[in-house]
């Protein structure tokens, strides 16, 4: 069994900036779960599957194949084979990967591949129910989170940085609907695990926070 920091929580948080430092720090590798459930969703709308549609989702990600791997500590996703790290990072496929990710057959094709990279590996797995329901033994469990209006404004921010052009309330809006989605699902709700720490990031530097973190991982 590897050493296993989960970290949760809800969109735009900066688990992802965050658990990638303190993986780096540590030696670990970093698993970026919401990549994979972002595969899955890029499969759903290749196929035409739209974020309503929740009954086409179990039928139609049944052929998806999502494994990952690791280049230069990096890692990519793999959708049948196909390296799509690339092609997951916008607006459109994290909101399906919202929708599709509350349908229990696309949540059971993803837990084996997360558990087996935790029991293989040091990791620090970031995600909505890596604590609670992926890895409840894991020996650090991180509850981060921030503010609607400062996640809104990271992401609007990250975005303009890109030259994408984008609507802050759109943004605000977006987060608050997927936060909802996520806490409110019956099948893993995203939530603060019982002996999770919680962090709250609003008024925190990113340094700040990949030390508080580091401090609790005694390896
Ligand atoms: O973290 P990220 O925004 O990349 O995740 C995309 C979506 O995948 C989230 O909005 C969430 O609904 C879902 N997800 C999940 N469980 C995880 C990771 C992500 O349901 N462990």
């Amino acid at each position: 069994m590897g050493f296993n920091v989960a970290i949760d929580g809800p969109a735009g948080a900066g688990k992802s900036t965050i658990a990638k430092l303190v993986a780096k720090e540590k030696g670990f590798i970093y698993v970026d779960t919401g990549a994979m459930y972002r595969a899955i969703a890029l499969h759903l709308l290749r196929k035409g599957v739209t974020p309503d549609e929740k009954d086409r989702f179990a039928a139609e990600c049944a052929d998806a194949d999502v494994t990952i791997r690791y280049v230069d500590g990096v890692q990519q996703v793999l959708l049948n084979g196909e390296n799509v790290s690339g092609l997951i990072r916008t607006e459109e496929v994290g909101n399906m990967a919202s929708s599709s990710s509350v349908d229990k057959d696309v949540r059971a094709k993803l837990l084996d591949l997360q558990r087996n990279l935790a029991k293989e590996n040091d990791v620090v797995m970031d995600g909505r129910d890596i604590g609670t329901n992926i890895l409840p033994n894991a020996d650090v469990k991180v509850y981060l989170t921030a503010s609607v209006e400062e996640r809104a404004t990271r992401r609007f921010k990250e975005l303009t940085e890109k030259g994408q052009e984008c609507d802050f309330e759109k943004i605000k809006a977006d987060i608050k609907e997927r936060d909802e989605r996520d806490m409110n699902r019956e099948i893993a709700p995203l939530k603060q695990a019982e002996d999770a720490v919680l962090i709250d990031s609003s008024d925190m530097t990113i340094e700040e926070v990949k030390d508080a973190i580091c401090k609790l991982i005694c390896k």
